[in-house]
């Protein structure tokens, strides 16, 4: 059972899920309803949806945390899965991870051990400590983060196995060389974006940049138009979206999109020549592709992307941003050395190596326990089957 309800959970479980259905497992993905729309989108991009959905759209962290535990404690008792999965440091993922606990399920979570070594960026850097108190198997994704486990004794289990998340990116691109399709759909948000000047690509959204320090991201955005097209997929919180709109709908040369399908978002970054972000998945997603990468955070739990050359950590303040930015812009060594595509957060292939690992411990009467509960609460209304 995987238990997943934000957007970037979505993109790094699809790759499992694909690989367990190749091998004729049926996975159970247990919604929690935390990001409905951009959850389900994400999804639909591999051709997937929920099994089910508990439809909690809360506005807090402890809100979420609050009223998933219970409810997906009753989901693990009743249908007993060999694994629960986590992914990653959401309140999903914290309230997945209680909930299996509770129910006495073994836990396993996928991109283990990434910290920033602070309290910072809250809660998810409390989220993911925890986690690796309760979980039986780690995947970490890389050996830094195998590292970060074995310094704070979680002890066995740990697995260096390589990001999911770069499966999904490869699998998405893959199929957009191969698929004329697809990259057309893909590509249709993008239509009328002038191609005369480099592309910078910003998505901001995080709670510690929001307020007066997303006023300043939103000015060196401005400032920045004057060199290059800029295109900001607005993240919905509205916390986001109402200062990022007030400021810049309408300026020349700065594109505001809404939050894209995964396949247009990596289509998008396929053709820019910058990131500007906030994002975890991003920031894991843009060297392997080869786009420079300036990171709007303070600190970082991905450094590989630091150490790879690939990206740097600008902090938040618009000066610096702007200057950064300009220095890439402008190409030469800097731009050169920043674009060289790397694979610090694994090639590729981790799904096999997380659901091998599952598998093998796997009992085999839990797949028959969770297919007859899927075709039970398949005949029940959607939501009130699983909320108490
Ligand atoms: N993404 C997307 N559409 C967008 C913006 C991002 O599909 O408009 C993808 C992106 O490629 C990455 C993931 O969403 O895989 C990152 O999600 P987000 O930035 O919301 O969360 P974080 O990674 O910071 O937890």
């Amino acid at each position: 059972m995987l238990i997943a309800g934000t957007r970037p959970e979505a993109v790094k479980l699809a790759p499992l899920i694909l690989d367990l259905r190749a091998r004729g497992q049926r996975p159970l993905l247990v919604a929690t309803g935390q990001h409905r729309d951009m959850f389900d989108e994400a999804l639909a991009g591999f051709g997937l949806q929920a099994d089910h959905d508990l439809g909690v759209m809360a506005a807090s962290p402890d809100e979420v945390v609050g009223r998933l535990v219970q409810a997906l404690a009753d989901v693990v008792r009743e249908t007993r899965p060999a694994w629960v999965v986590v992914q990653g440091d959401t309140s999903s993922t914290l309230a997945g991870a209680l909930a299996a606990r509770y129910a006495g399920a073994r836990l396993a979570h996928v991109e283990a051990g990434l910290r920033t070594g602070t309290h910072d960026p809250h809660p998810e850097e409390m989220h993911r400590k925890l986690v690796a108190q309760m979980a039986q198997l780690h995947f970490a994704p890389t050996a830094a983060a195998a590292a970060a486990l074995a310094a704070e004794g979680v002890q066995g289990g740990v697995h260096i196995t390589g990001n999911s998340g770069i499966d999904a990116l490869l699998l998405m691109q893959a199929r957009l060389a191969d698929d004329a399709a697809l990259a057309r759909t893909a590509t249709g948000p993008l239509v009328g974006i002038p191609r005369g000047r480099p592309w910078l690509l910003a998505t901001i959204h995080r709670r510690e940049n929001q307020g007066a320090v997303l006023d300043g991201m939103v000015s060196a955005l401005a400032e920045l138009a004057g060199e290059a097209e800029i295109i900001v997929p607005v993240h919905p919180s509205p916390a986001v979206s109402g200062p990022v709109r007030a400021a810049l709908a309408g300026c020349a040369h700065v594109h505001l999109l809404p939050p894209l399908p995964y396949a247009s978002f990596v289509a998008l970054m396929l053709q820019s020549a910058l990131v500007l972000t906030d994002s975890g998945g991003v920031q894991e997603e843009a060297p392997a592709i080869g786009l420079p990468c300036l990171v709007l955070r303070d600190v970082t739990e991905r450094r590989e992307g630091l150490d790879s050359g690939n990206a740097l950590l600008v902090g938040r303040d618009p000066v610096a941003i702007v200057a950064a930015a300009r220095a890439i812009l402008a190409g030469g060594a800097v731009r050169a050395a920043m674009a060289a595509p790397a694979m610090p957060y694994g090639s590729g292939g981790a799904a096999q190596v997380i659901n091998s690992l599952l598998l093998r411990r796997a009992g085999a009467s839990s797949a028959q326990r969770l297919e007859s509960w899927s075709q039970s609460v398949a005949h029940r209304p959607r939501s009130r089957a699983l909320q108490r």
